[in-house]
């Protein structure tokens, strides 16, 4: 059974909320709208949102409590006390006053589940959820918070925004065209590999990118035919695409005529013995969810080695933007496979109906999982995590790659307690030093201010989401924590939380050290500029930063330093640091229906199948 955050009790929308929570949750906000500060962030929000974004972006938890209702005796009642290498307990409540109250809290369905079960049960679950701090105590009404409820470690998804921009009452978006275009305005061809050209999304109109500002005919917010032109097989522009396609490998091919449904191509890529497809691996358990993905362990039937297995429904994957993130994905976790703190790519391959990312399997579970249970973490281990993560960004950002969804939910641990950074699908490649993006992208909690601004950014933003993990691993919240306006409908709102994270002086709890008041200090600064990891000695301010002193940078890029926690595992399968709300899901894949598949361009997937000859040849040693 699942039991949804407190948020949604009673409220008939959570299964819709559970929904959007697993899937896609694109917004369109025009992009003069979130230069806020002022009011115009609320307003832009308060119309984007209203219908239905925001609920799932409030959709602070989304805890399952399966196991508190399962019927064997719980074996790890004390999941909040996992076993240290020096033999102490970290992460214990303290007195702290953000400190939650730790007493029951029982929504109206497992209430029902309550009456049917017996006396010994319940105790059962009472410590469980007294040790899991989760709900602390009985609502006063079915979705109404508990007192003092901690919303600050959820898991919450990330999402991308569509950009838009406004000309004439024209509302263009970036497109690919998969047929000929010519531009309203310049009458030349639209052509180009990527969002080569513009269209208004209420007239159609088409015009080039760099003709979209110079638009003098005004939207008639009526359809108007776009001037498109079939194609001829002789086309100019096939030849010169397709050379260039090749030439840069990081594109799709761009179809230039409608596309026909294609195959998946299980043809062998020159130089590589062989392509992996689905009835190669034995699906085991689900593992996690994301905003987009589903994960699995999974078992390469042939060697036995185990991998995770990262599912996305192409039927997700519905527009140009969208599969841009798909390629973007896979061209980092091919760079990923190079640095000890980032999960690397085994292989990919696709069915008609979805995508499969084979990757290296981190059995230590994430540190979402690891902070719902331990609540706030001693300096010393929050010192470690921030370090490698450190580490792996900085390999990220040497490599022009922003990674821009640095969150608790994508830092996994591995068996020895070394983190590894997963999931690529926000990140911006191919950017130089110096270079900005501009596109309004993240998880709500962790976006950079200057994302809210509306301003151009570059690997600044990592840096302040590493200032707020870092602040979550030391204080066990937030520092936008909404808690306190749970009761307010105003206040519980997204446009809020960025109104806070754009305006609020940020308050070290005072049990911190000063070294690590400086650090959250230093990456929490609301000025790209001055932030730490952002002026003249770029990384080399964070090694030498006096938090990260007693840090052996060489060494611990070398995995020689021992992690300071371990997590517990008996086995190479042990999925116990996984929870219960994913891995007692049904393992299979729904069959495909056709008429979804019949919706998808399967042209636009065309090239997705890869393998890590690396890995490949690994595997062959076995
Ligand atoms: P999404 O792109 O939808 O956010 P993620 O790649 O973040 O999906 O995966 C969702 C969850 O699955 C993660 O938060 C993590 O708990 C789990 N997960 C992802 N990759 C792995 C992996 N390689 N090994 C173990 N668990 C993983
Ligand atoms: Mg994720």
């Amino acid at each position: 059974m699942i039991v949804m955050s407190n948020m949604f009790r009673g409220n008939p929308l959570h299964t819709d909320l559970q929904k959007s929570l697993n899937t896609k949750n694109s917004l369109r906000i025009d992009r003069s709208d979130v230069t806020i500060g002022d009011k115009r962030l609320s307003s832009s929000l308060d119309n984007v949102i209203r219908d239905k974004v925001i609920r799932s972006a409030k959709g602070l938890l989304e805890t399952n409590l399966d196991d508190l209702f399962s019927d064997e005796e719980p074996k790890n009642l004390g999941v909040s006390e996992p076993t240290l290498r020096d033999g102490s307990k970290c992460g214990s409540l303290t007195s702290d006053a953000s400190c939650d109250t730790d007493s029951d809290c029982i929504d109206d369905a497992s209430r029902e589940q309550r009456k049917c079960m017996g006396a010994r049960r319940f105790g059962h679950i009472l410590r469980r959820v007294l040790s899991r701090n989760v709900f602390p105590n009985v609502p006063a009404a079915p979705g109404m918070p508990c007192a003092g409820e901690d919303r600050s470690i959820y898991r919450r998804g990330a999402r991308r925004w569509r950009k838009l921009y406004r000309v004439n009452g024209h509302i263009f978006q970036a497109k690919r065209f998969n047929r000929r275009a010519f531009c309203a305005f310049c009458q030349d061809r639209i052509w180009g590999l990527g969002r080569q050209g513009f269209k208004c999304i209420q007239c159609k109109l088409l015009v080039h990118k760099k003709c979209h500002k110079l638009v003098q005919r005004p939207c008639s917010s009526e359809h108007v035919d776009p001037i498109e032109v079939k194609d001829d097989a002789n086309g100019e522009g096939t030849l010169g695409r397709a050379a260039s396609v090749r030439s840069r490998a990081e594109e799709l091919p761009l179809p230039e005529t409608p596309p026909a449904p294609a195959p998946p191509s299980h043809d062998l890529e020159p130089g590589s013995q062989r392509q992996y497809s689905l009835e190669d691996f034995e699906l085991i358990r689900v593992i996690g969810r994301g905003s987009y993905a589903k994960v699995l362990m999974v078992e390469l039937k042939r060697t036995r080695r185990v991998y995770a297995m990262k599912v996305i429904k192409k039927a997700l994957v519905t527009d140009d933007e969208d599969i841009d993130w798909v390629q973007t994905e896979k061209h980092v976790f091919e760079t990923a496979s190079n640095h000890p703190f980032l999960v690397g790519l085994h292989s990919c391959f696709q069915t008609p109906s979805r995508l499969f990312f084979v990757i290296e399997f981190v059995r230590g579970g994430d540190l979402m999982f690891h902070m719902q249970r331990q609540r706030r973490l001693p300096e010393e281990h929050a010192r470690f995590y921030a370090a490698e993560i450190s580490l792996a960004l900085h390999f990220l950002h040497e490599r022009g790659v922003i990674y821009r969804d640095l969150k608790l939910d994508n830092v996994l641990l591995d068996h020895e307690g070394h983190i590894k950074l997963t999931d690529y699908g926000m990140c911006k490649e191919g950017v130089r030093p110096g270079d900005t993006t501009s596109t309004f992208c993240g998880t709500p909690n962790y976006i950079a201010p200057e994302i809210l601004r509306g301003e151009e950014y570059g690997f600044s933003v990592d840096w302040w989401a590493l200032g707020v993990l870092t602040y979550e691993m030391l204080a066990g919240r937030s520092p936008f924590d909404l808690a306190h306006a749970a009761d307010s409908p105003d206040q519980n709102t997204e446009d809020y939380l960025f109104q806070v994270i754009l305006e609020k002086t940020i308050r070290i709890p005072r049990s911190l050290s000063v070294k690590a008041a400086s650090v959250l200090k230093g990456f929490l600064n609301k000025n790209p500029a001055e932030r730490l990891g952002c002026c003249d000695n770029g990384f080399l301010d964070i090694v030498n930063h006096p938090f990260f002193k007693s840090i052996e940078w060489e060494m611990l890029e070398q995995k020689q330093v021992v992690p300071p926690f371990k997590p517990r595992l008996e086995g190479e399968r042990d999925l116990a640091n996984f929870p219960p709300e994913f891995t007692e899901e049904p393992v299979h894949l729904t069959p495909d229906l056709d008429t979804v598949i019949a919706d998808i361009d399967q042209s636009e997937f065309e090239g997705f199948e890869y393998v890590n000859p690396l890995l490949m040849s690994l595997e062959d040693c076995v």
